[in-house]
């Protein structure tokens, strides 16, 4: 390698300048240890240094060990337009997860209305909005693809690295670490990874100097000033977001669960997009003149569309007919959406949880007794424990464990139930007398009787729950019908052989303690999984070389990987704090409100960009499903 040094600046300019190339590189952007974040990662920072010390400093470490990237440690103030890129964090070599890095913008600097400051929403809104523009700019300049994408030669000397990134947002708008604004408004800021570049073990200093003095700020430009923002798609947003905070707001004192705005287009390109149905085809939702209401919005206009009252609701229809689509857009109307998703006047009880059957899930001492009683072998089931849930006890569960972490609606579709869990009819009563199980339909109107919680249920074939639902609305040919006084009718005619129970049962107050002994830091991977890696005492003979891991694919109202993140990092909080003693669900969750950030929980002093808001109820529900989790009911 010696030798190769020098020049090598004029000929990567040559070989790999200019534009990004196409393809998937090897970057590895999933690395990600939520261990590394409680510290400040690297050596104490240098001083202060000006942006030309940064092309001074890529060109002094070009060709050297990969080692010397850690000069960059530290910030470099650039002029014109003034912000400061800040090294927080830099890989230890090309194949380590990637470097971290912050642009922090003075807010008069950039021109941004100072009423965006107004408000958390507001401020959340603006830092979303900004984060999509660099994610838009980094996709289509392809910086987020290495110099050796394309799959050309990434052999050992090859090049490696130079992928940039931002945590690119869906549909949803939430608070996110990739951009934010200082509490007192001072600056604003922007985190991007990055794998610094190398040829084998040697830094590549003319590709940093590309990544970092030129993409950057480029970023920085099109991102942070307003004078270049599209400042009407802006105000747009803001307002949007400003707008669907305010109307969620206005559900409780309506006495309203859910509202969905006429004109919403719910359902979704295709199963594999959150991306909307193109509204050509797209039947656009229009709500039965029964079930209409106005609501007024923050901007001062007004909204009509269907509001679903507290209590019990039925939503049915012919297969087919648009059912789950509305659950599903409802389901998510715990969430703010960008303008043009379709579901930006869709908003839901803040507290919402959707509940499905899970099975084979573990479940840690949860009282599922107003459910189930009498299992096989006596098992308790005031405190019951598997690994291995089955239908009906996993959503026995699932439903206990909500209420425990304070939802006040449950969303329901017959889809994705455990039938036997919510109804029973009158054949099988009669036939199967040791039935252990009390279906929902029993308990559903004791559970708002007594708890205020309501449920809003998909239902297609199970006419029992006709006599419990306070409402009945019917899907067809995706347009809702209000047919209470029809369902009425029939259950007049047909009454339901199922014994209502008065009593709902007790509500779950669990105490846990989360202690990650034996297990390295979670790592979160995957949406759908946080993998928990055994600590190799004994890498040899350690039988417990597989996983143990929180399998979240059942909870359906998480929507971004970074949420996933989040989980994994308080759970780590979380393990600190009860290390020595078990406590309430609830007092663990308090604990964490420290990080809470607009009813989401985010820590926000940790220089990960890659975070984003979750409600207690997902990080609850991932505490829940933490195999080995210690718990005294
Ligand atoms: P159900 O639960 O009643 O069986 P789904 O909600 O699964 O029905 O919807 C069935 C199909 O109809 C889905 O492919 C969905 O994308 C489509 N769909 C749902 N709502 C609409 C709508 N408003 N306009 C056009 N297509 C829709
Ligand atoms: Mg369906």
């Amino acid at each position: 390698m010696s030798g190769r040094g020098r020049g090598r600046g004029a000929y990567f300019r040559a070989k790999y300048g200019g534009g990004g190339s196409r393809g998937r590189g090897g970057f590895r952007d999933d690395g990600y240890a939520a261990s590394q974040s409680d510290q400040p990662s690297g050596p104490p920072t240098g001083a202060t240094r000006d942006w030309k010390q940064l092309t001074d400093d890529l060109k002094s470490i070009d060709g050297q060990q990969y080692g010397a990237y850690k000069r960059l440690y530290g910030k470099y103030e650039h002029t014109g337009p003034s912000f400061t890129l800040s090294v927080d964090h830099v890989q230890g070599d090309a194949f380590a997860s990637p470097s971290r890095v912050r642009a922090i913008m003075p807010w008069p600097q950039t021109g941004f209305p100072n009423d965006f400051l107004q408000s958390d929403i507001r401020r959340i809104a603006l830092c979303d909005f900004v984060t999509r523009i660099c994610a838009s700019v980094i996709r289509s300049k392809h910086m987020d693809q290495g110099p050796n994408a394309g799959g050309g030669g990434g052999g050992w000397s090859g090049p490696k690295g130079g992928a940039f990134n931002i945590n690119a947002p869906g549909q949803e708008v939430l608070p996110r670490t990739s951009a934010m604004i200082s509490s007192g408004g001072e600056t604003i800021e922007l985190r991007f990874t990055t794998s610094l570049p190398a040829a084998g073990r040697t830094v590549l200093g003319q590709q940093a100097w590309q990544i970092l003095a030129v993409n950057l700020v480029e970023l920085v430009q099109q991102s942070l000033l307003h004078s270049n923002v599209d400042q009407a798609k802006l105000r747009r947003h803001v307002v949007s977001v400003e707008n669907q905070s305010s109307l969620r707001a206005q559900l409780a004192p309506a006495n309203l669960i859910a509202f969905v705005a006429n004109g919403a287009i719910l359902p979704r390109a295709s199963g594999a997009s959150a991306a909307p149905m193109d509204p050509k085809t797209a039947i656009r939702f229009q709500s039965p003149p029964d079930l209409e209401v106005s609501l007024q919005l923050a901007d001062g206009s007004s909204v009509t569309g269907m509001g679903v009252r507290r209590g019990i609701t039925l939503m049915t229809g012919g297969g087919f007919h648009g059912k789950s689509t509305l659950l599903e857009a409802i389901q998510l109307g715990i969430y703010n959406h960008i303008p043009g998703d379709g579901r930006e006047l869709i908003a839901t009880d803040p507290t919402a949880v959707k509940i499905r059957a899970e099975d084979g899930r573990a479940v840690s001492s949860v009282d599922i007794s107003p459910f189930i009683r009498n299992l096989p072998g006596g098992r308790n089931t005031k405190n019951f424990t598997t690994d291995d849930a089955s239908g009906s006890t996993s959503m026995a569960a699932n439903i206990q464990e909500a209420l425990e972490a304070g939802c006040k609606t449950l969303l329901i579709d017959e889809d994705s139930s455990a039938t036997n869990l919510l109804v029973r009819d009158a054949r099988m009563q009669a036939l199967i007398r040791n039935e252990p199980i009390t279906p929902l339909v029993a308990k559903a109107r004791a559970l708002y009787a007594q708890y205020t919680v309501s449920t809003i249920i998909v239902i297609g074939g199970l006419g029992d729950w006709l006599s419990v639902a306070d409402q009945v609305i019917s899907m067809e040919g995706y347009s809702p019908h209000a047919i209470t006084a029809d369902a009425k009718a029939v259950v007049e005619q047909y009454p339901s052989a199922i014994p209502e129970d008065k009593e709902y049962g007790s509500l779950p107050m669990r105490s846990m303690q989360v202690s990650l002994s034996g297990l390295r830091s979670p790592f979160a991977m995957r949406k759908t999984f946080i993998s928990l890696k055994p600590q190799a005492r004994n890498p040899v003979d350690d039988p417990s070389e597989a996983e143990a891991g929180i399998d979240l694919s059942g909870i359906d109202q998480l929507v971004e990987v970074g949420q996933s993140r989040t989980v994994a990092t308080l759970l780590e909080r979380v393990a600190g704090k009860t290390a020595a003693n078990a406590s309430p669900l609830d007092a663990l969750l308090q604990t964490l409100s420290g990080s809470l950030n607009v009813d989401q929980c985010l820590p926000t002093t940790l220089a990960h960009g890659d975070l984003v808001g979750v409600r207690r109820q997902e990080l609850a529900a991932a505490l829940s499903r933490m195999r080995g989790i210690s718990i005294t009911a």
